[in-house]
This record gives C-alpha cells, sequence and structure tokens, in this order.
C-alpha cells in the first residue's frame, strides 16, 4: 500500500533523503512554485528497488521474462542476503558430512560494459561443481545435491543489475536444505571450494576490518554526521550554526572585538558538533572516528573535542563542506580507513614477533599456531591475506594439522581439507578469538600465520616456524 505524506516544499530535499535512507522510494511528488507549496509524495516501501549495501541484510529480487512467453510471467528469482555477523554466526556452525557444501565468491563488475564478462565468469565457477558431481566415489545423494547447487547458483546470473560492483558470497547444500548469501564489497577475487563446512576466510576477512567508523565533516558553521561502514556513507545529523561573516579583520579595537565573538561563536559551534557526535557513537555503538574539512576547521575542531573522544580519531582529511559529495566524502574516508587498517596490521604482527622472541605469549609458523588452535589457546590469529594450506580435520574431537590419517587424539580417521588455515580461522572465532588477515607485506609472509596467545603453548620439539 503505498503511503502518502504531505510535507513543506523548503522541507522536501531533507525528507526525501531521510525517506530514502529508512528504505522507502519516494514514487511520486508535486511541488508547486512558491515557499509554501505543499509536495505530495506517494511512498511506497520498495527496500529492493536499490542496490544492497554490503554487509546488510537485504531481499534482491528481479522479474524474469521468458522470451518465447513474454505474458506468461515467470517466478521471479529472489536472493535473501543475511548481515555480515549473522552470516558468519551460522555458518561456523555448519558442517555436513555427506554432501559437500558448495562455498561461492563471485564478483559481479561494476562496469556496465562487463556484466555480461560477470556472467560468463560464474559460468566457470560452477564449472568444479559439476565435474565434482560427475565425479567417482560420491553418494547418489551427495551428487544429486551437487547438481541442484549448480542449477541454483546459475540462475543467479539474472540478479547481476542488481549486485553490479559488489562481491556475491554465496553458500549452499542442497540436501541439507542450506543456504546463505551475503553481499560484500566488490572486488574480491572469485572463487568457488567445495568442502564439508563453508570456507568462510574471505567472509572473515571483510568482517574484521568491517569497523564501522563515524565521519564528521566540519566548518565554522555546519556540521554533517555520517555513518560509514564497508565502504557505504550514510548522511545521519546536521548541526548548523550562524557564523560572523569575514571573521578575519586587520588589527583595530572594534575589529578585535568582532573577530573575538566570530571565535567564541565559532568555538561554540564546534563544541555542539562535538556533543552530538559523542551522542551518535554511543547510541550506534561505534568505535572509530574520521574527521574532515577545511583545513583550519579540522584542528580548530579537534581542540575542542573531550580527550576520550579525541583517542577515537583515527585519521582526518581535508574537503570543502560547500561543495563535498557524498562519493567524495567516500572516497577520502575510505583512503583514511584504509590506512589506518594497515597500521594496526603492522602493529599486530610486529607485537607478534616480539612475544616470541621474548618468549612471552606468541606463536609463529603454521604447525605452532595450529597447536595454539588446538589448545584453544589463541587470542588473536594473524593471518596472511593470500595464502592457503591444505590440511588434515578431526570431525570428531575438532583436531587441526598437516598431516596424518589418524587423529593423534582420539584415534578417528582424519579428513583432508583444501585450507587448514580456514579452519583454523573457524576455530578460532568459535572460541571467542579474533582473526586479523594481513594484506601488506610484513615479516608475516614468511611465517604464513602467527598468533597473539592467551596462556603459553610450547613450540614442539624439532619444530621449525
Ligand atoms: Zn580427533
Amino acid at each position: 500500500m503505498p503511503l502518502i505524506t504531505r510535507l513543506d516544499a523548503r522541507d522536501a530535499p531533507r525528507r526525501l533523503r531521510l525517506i530514502a535512507i529508512a528504505g522507502y522510494y519516494a514514487v511520486g511528488g508535486r511541488a508547486d512554485p512558491g515557499q509554501r507549496a505543499t509536495v505530495v509524495l506517494m511512498v511506497a516501501k520498495k527496500v529492493d528497488r536499490d542496490q544492497p549495501a554490503p554487509g546488510r541484510a537485504a531481499v534482491v529480487e528481479v522479474d524474469r521474462v521468458d522470451a518465447e512467453h513474454p505474458k506468461r510471467p515467470l517466478p521471479p528469482i529472489e536472493l535473501s542476503a543475511t548481515s555480515l555477523g549473522d552470516a558468519i554466526r551460522e555458518l561456523k556452525g555448519f558442517e555436513s558430512p555427506d554432501a559437500p557444501v558448495v562455498s561461492l565468491y563471485w564478483s559481479v563488475p561494476a562496469d556496465l560494459g562487463q556484466l555480461k564478462g560477470g556472467v560468463s565468469k560464474l559460468k566457470d565457477l560452477i564449472k568444479p561443481v559439476r565435474e565434482r558431481a560427475a565425479s567417482e566415489g560420491l553418494s547418489h545423494e551427495a551428487r544429486e545435491s551437487l547438481l541442484a547447487d549448480a542449477d541454483r547458483i546459475l540462475e543467479l546470473d539474472q540478479l547481476v543489475p542488481k549486485l553490479q560492483g559488489r562481491t556475491l558470497a554465496f553458500f549452499c547444500c542442497n540436501e541439507r536444505g542450506f543456504e546463505e548469501a551475503v553481499v560484500l564489497p566488490g572486488g574480491l577475487p572469485d572463487r568457488v571450494e567445495l568442502d564439508a563446512t563453508p570456507f568462510m576466510r574471505p567472509l572473515v576477512m571483510v568482517h574484521d576490518e568491517a569497523h564501522r567508523y563515524a565521519v564528521v565533516v566540519v566548518d565554522r558553521e555546519q556540521g554533517e554526521l555520517f555513518d560509514f561502514y564497508l565502504g557505504v556513507l550514510e548522511a545521519k545529523e546536521r548541526e548548523h550554526d550562524k557564523a560572523l561573516r569575514n571573521p578575519n579583520f586587520a588589527a583595530g579595537d572594534r575589529e578585535y572585538g568582532v573577530h573575538h565573538k566570530a571565535q567564541e561563536l565559532a568555538k561554540h559551534h564546534y563544541r555542539k558538533v562535538a556533543d552530538a557526535l559523542v551522542q551518535f557513537l554511543q547510541e550506534d555503538g561505534i568505535e572509530l572516528v574520521v574527521v574532515g574539512g577545511h583545513e583550519e576547521s579540522v584542528p580548530a575542531f579537534l581542540d575542542v573535542v573531550p580527550h576520550d573522544l579525541h583517542q577515537k580519531v583515527i585519521g582526518t582529511f581535508i574537503v570543502d563542506p560547500h561543495t563535498m559529495t557524498p562519493a567524495s566524502v567516500s572516497d577520502v574516508a575510505q583512503r583514511v580507513v584504509d590506512d589506518y587498517e594497515r597500521r594496526e596490521e603492522e602493529k599486530f604482527v610486529s607485537e607478534a614477533i616480539e612475544r616470541v622472541a621474548a618468549g612471552g605469549l606468541g606463536a609463529l609458523g603454521i604447525e605452532w599456531c595450529l597447536l595454539a588452535t588446538d589448545e584453544l589457546a589463541v587470542d588473536r590469529l594473524l593471518v596472511d591475506a593470500y595464502v592457503t594450506e591444505p590440511g588434515r580435520v578431526c570431525d570428531s574431537c575438532g583436531w587441526l594439522g598437516l598431516t596424518g590419517d589418524e587423529c593423534p587424539v582420539d584415534g578417528s580417521p582424519t579428513r583432508t581439507t583444501p585450507d587448514v588455515i580456514d579452519e583454523m580461522v573457524t576455530r578460532v572465532l568459535e572460541s571467542s578469538g579474533h582473526v586479523e588477515h594481513v594484506h601488506i607485506e610484513t615479516p608475516l609472509r614468511d611465517h604464513l600465520v602467527a598468533a597473539l596467545l592467551r596462556f603459553p603453548v610450547p613450540q614442539q620439539e624439532g619444530a621449525t616456524s
């Protein structure tokens, strides 16, 4: 049912923006000239008109047309995407020992001209699924399940226009009636994995870095707050105060007085913006802040923010609040955020290496980290973002290792896994630990993984890290 709302023309742009943010879609409107005119808007709930935002829950739907019977509608293709946090919680508990789970990461090009390429990439990605279905040593049910999964994945090509510039993470196992989808930022490597458990590392990698940031843009009379999450910038709130024009006068008593008054007004305004920011952080549970504005307004604003808020500022950028657009703010904020993330990665790697050198709570190298993971000792696992390592898993007790058909803990038969690092990541998350994927060149390259530990786990005799 469309909802009809009346609003004052002067208020219309703001209201329209708020309506768009709330996920409503304006389908009509009329404005008469003149200040006091009334705008009539018909507003219908239609979340999926827009592209789904990365990391958030969304329902994506497209209508299909049968080329031979264009008048006869086909059932629409629907995909229900889960929020990133919920998906990780769901997936880490899922295991299917009989029919493999298909884990797909499909990056859909942002460029309209390359969308066809996106569809043919999807076709390439399902090849290994069909090949496995045709291979020896699978039960009839497992084969049927894989073929059904391949068909389901193939129909996702219809969603290309909605997923433009996004990576779709998709997990399914038809035999278990299991399907989970997450919309991620674009540009992640395409990949398909078949295993007893979902392949979660790219998902976890995005999640590690998916801090929510408050972005504030200030000048002497404006202050605008944004919520920045996974590259999507959402306007939140605006503070507007009066400033005195031309505050920079030459010397002279009267002018000094005016100048002083202007300074006081600006200070008062910056404090109001800081208060609004503090409230925003508290209400939305946001830990980190990026500050933008004119060259002179950024330090002037930072001068008045309380100490504990100052601690949360991870970087600043220069922008002209009068000419900025959401896209330009998003770009510069992203650069500040990327810088911060890389600094964090470096800090964790050096800490792990220092701890190991000092014989403290650290572990280095895959064997040592597997031992620590098996003992649930890992507080933070640091993983080179670009490597995988095959290994063995015991499904009965959860033991992880590099070799051995038999579990050293309980003697059960083990299974191979294409990436034991992925299993470690899942195990660490299950034991309330953290995982950090390291993208930059650090000494971790030589060791693949490192860990900060909760209690000491000695390295095995004769092992090398
Ligand atoms: Zn075992």
